[in-house]
């Protein structure tokens, strides 16, 4: 009888846990906030890390939400990353945590007087939003996003770059540091973009850097003397692609296999940083959120991996996901119904 009972119990244990089980991926959504920025990492176990909010008003917040809640099912957002104090990052805040609730806040530091490139609407938007409550990353630290489950892979999400200093280092000062024999630097970074904060997400083998908007000077100083992030799979598009950053040094360094530009029609995914992105010779693939429409055809993307080619877009997001084993990965546009698998390196 007792065996029976024990017996019973075991299956039980397993049926239930079969269905706890169920192995989901690892989705990281680029939702186009066109030039802004808005990566949205939903965990196996349903965690979910918003890095970036995109632009003040109703449309970035509502896209936002349409994803986490619509596409994804999320409840809320726990956690949500600021890398910089610009409009196009911290923008949508107040805004979307009317739409679904924001738990956690997180940024490089709230900022005592409004630099010339912030908004100081901006700024006090967040600040009754987070409540005071934001924490303020540096390098090294890291977001817990799931409890440790034996059954799961490990994921880690490690700030790299955050307040204009790089993992390893003590200060942010002087930011141009002569280092690598290629490394031409450019004038001195004095806006808030060298400041971001830069996160390094690993899932098992897979690896996905998100390095907000840091600039050519501070990007240096993430590949030499030492290549800080190392190889990844996956690749966020410095500053939307802009030329001032992506120094090839970093990009090098990087070596990803996929990169994804989080551009808009006019702003961003640069001729200098699609070449940069094109001569790696291990890259598979780039997506665009926006085809750039100020450069010629030869210096965008193949349409296929564009999610919005025309100005007027319905704000096609693209959608990354992760196998639970982290071994593969998809990157897809579903508006488009386009998809295509990777194998991690
Ligand atoms: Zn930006």
């Amino acid at each position: 009888m007792r065996k029976l009972i024990i017996r019973a119990t075991v299956i039980c244990l397993l049926c239930c846990c079969g269905t706890l089980a169920a192995p989901r991926t690892l989705d990281v959504y680029f939702i186009d906030v066109e030039g802004g920025a808005a990566t949205l990492i939903v965990t196996p176990t349903g965690q979910s890390l918003l890095i970036d909010a995109g632009f003040p008003g109703d449309r970035d917040a509502a896209r936002i939400a349409h994803v986490a809640r619509e596409v994804d099912g999320l409840k809320q957002i726990n956690h949500c990353v600021i890398t910089h104090w610009h409009r196009d990052h911290v923008g949508g805040v107040a805004a979307l945590s009317k739409l679904i609730p924001i738990r956690n806040f997180y940024d490089h530091g709230v900022p005592q007087t409004i630099a010339a490139d912030m908004q100081v609407e901006n700024i006090e938007a967040y600040k009754l939003t987070t409540q005071g409550k934001s924490v303020t990353l540096t390098p090294g630290n890291e977001i817990k996003l799931q409890n440790l489950r034996k059954s799961l892979l490990p994921l880690n999400v490690r700030v790299i770059a955050a307040g204009g200093v790089v993992l390893g280092e003590r200060s942010a000062t002087p930011q141009i540091r002569q280092c690598g024999e290629d490394f031409q630097s450019k004038p001195e970074d004095t806006s808030d973009n060298a400041n971001s904060i830069g996160i390094l997400l690993t899932f098992g083998r897979f690896k996905f850097f998100d390095g907000g908007d840091l600039t050519w000077n501070v990007e240096n100083r993430l590949a030499c003397p030492k290549n800080i992030v190392g190889p990844v799979d996956v690749y966020q598009v410095d500053h939307h692609g802009v030329d001032s950053s992506n120094n090839p040094v970093l990009v090098r360094a990087l070596d990803p296999r996929v990169a994804v530009i989080d551009s808009g029609p006019r702003k961003g995914a640069e001729a200098g940083t699609f070449a940069t992105l094109s001569k790696l010779a291990g890259i598979e693939a780039i997506y665009q959120l926006h085809r750039n429409l100020r450069t010629p055809d030869r210096d965008n993307t193949t349409v296929a991996y564009i999610a919005n080619e025309e100005e007027q877009c319905q704000g096609d997001f693209i959608l990354l996901s992760v196998e639970p084993d982290g071994k593969s990965y998809k990157v897809s546009i579903p508006a488009k119904h386009f998809s295509r698998r990777f194998e991690t390196r």
